[in-house]
């Protein structure tokens, strides 16, 4: 390592997606389904309208709005309906737009604990950002196991790692469905987060929230410490664009415009967000149909043997080999095209196109037969 460098950036690896298997199918047949994206692209009349605001709209020499006005506005409109909120409650001063609601959660880091003492706590196995970008600025994490079966918060075991971190805790993430394990928050965890002191930020984290329909929007307008992130990449389809935004309370946002980078976001992946809002409920539209699919999918693996499925609130499915490692099945998936992830024990499996999820249960028979 060479001696201008922090020591500690040593242990880290970068944050890589896996390739596909090299004696596998090759990459243009493999079923893609690591990262929970929405299986359906734009419909191309969509694309060809972004298309076209980026020939007519959009100077390619002058840099982005930087204060992302319009794009800000219509994602409060969008958020007052989405929580069925009183008209003018959210605004854009509430709206803080990131490049990837990975940024956010940067800026969240940034806001609360860098350049001092303070800590966060995740309930893990949790999204694992949190963690990485915490130690990237040489902050502490503080991490509490949830329960092996249910995936709840051991709420008395949280109490008591906050009471004794040597560092103090000054913000929680809880993912609301939690990735990997889709279960979504109690209303015991959630009357837990709501008794927390005002000196921790909770912040919940919504990425699916489109698919589970669960929300705390509402407690952004009550509570000084509560801060809610969403994307556009998964059930919006921008995944490409990399475009995330939070809702907290105004003097939160405004630390976070100040934490950010002028131009975080292209002008292209505001016009592309402003497109999907634009046009949300012809996107939206295909959510029953993943829910039915994930429904169906879910009943099938339910009847395989040595295998646990997950209840699931959002566009994916946990589970669980009992005979082989997860490891094992894994990589006899990926042999056989179905890219899905392996985490904290477990599969994380994206739900699909219908053909796709018809694959994966296939793939799931064939390599847990094997033995
Ligand atoms: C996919 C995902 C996100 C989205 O991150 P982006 O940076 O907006 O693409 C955020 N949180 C969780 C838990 C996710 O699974």
């Amino acid at each position: 390592m060479v001696s201008f460098l922090r020591p500690d950036l040593a242990e880290f690896a970068a944050y890589r997606v896996q390739p596909p298997a090299a004696d596998g199918p090759p990459s243009n047949s493999v079923d893609v389904l690591d990262t929970n994206e929405c299986p359906y692209d734009l419909p191309a009349e969509l694309k060809a309208k972004l298309a076209w605001s980026y020939q007519q709209e959009i100077a390619a020499n002058r840099y982005p709005d930087g204060g992302h006005g319009g794009l800000k506005s219509a994602i409060a409109d969008y958020v007052i309906e989405s929580a069925d909120l009183g008209k003018g409650t959210i605004g854009p001063e509430h709206i803080s737009v990131g490049n990837g609601s990975d940024e956010l959660i940067r800026s969240l880091l940034i806001a609360t604990c860098g350049g001092r003492e303070g800590a966060i706590l995740v309930a893990s196995p949790t999204f694992s950002m949190y963690g990485i970008l915490a130690q990237t600025l040489g902050i502490p994490v503080v991490t509490v196991p949830r329960d092996p079966i249910t995936f709840a918060v051991d709420e008395e075991g949280v109490a008591a790692a906050i009471a004794t971190s040597p560092v103090p805790v000054r913000m929680v993430f809880m993912v609301h469905p939690n990735s990997p394990t889709a279960n979504a928050l109690t209303p015991g965890e959630l009357d837990w987060l709501h008794q927390l002191p005002t000196n921790i930020l909770v912040v919940v984290d919504e990425a699916y929230f489109e698919f589970s329909q669960h929300t705390t929007v509402a407690d952004v307008l009550t509570r000084p410490n509560w801060v809610v992130t969403r994307t556009f990449s998964k059930a919006f389809r921008l995944a490409a664009h990399r475009v995330g935004y939070g809702i907290a309370p105004p003097t939160l946002t405004q630390v976070l415009e100040k934490v950010r980078l002028p131009y975080n976001l292209p002008s292209f992946s505001q016009a592309a967000a402003r497109l999907a809002l634009a046009h949300r409920q012809e996107l939206l539209a295909i959510i029953p149909e993943l829910l039915a699919q994930r429904q169906h999918l879910q009943a099938a693996l339910a009847t395989l043997e040595d295998f646990i499925v997950w209840p699931s609130a959002a566009n994916f499915l946990y589970a669980r080999p009992t005979a082989i490692s997860p490891e094992i099945l894994f990589t006899r998936l990926r042999h056989q095209g179905t890219h899905v992830r392996h985490i904290s024990g477990g599969l994380r499996i994206t739900i699909g196109t219908p053909e796709e999820n018809s694959r994966t249960l296939d793939h799931l028979r064939q390599a847990l037969a094997e033995g």
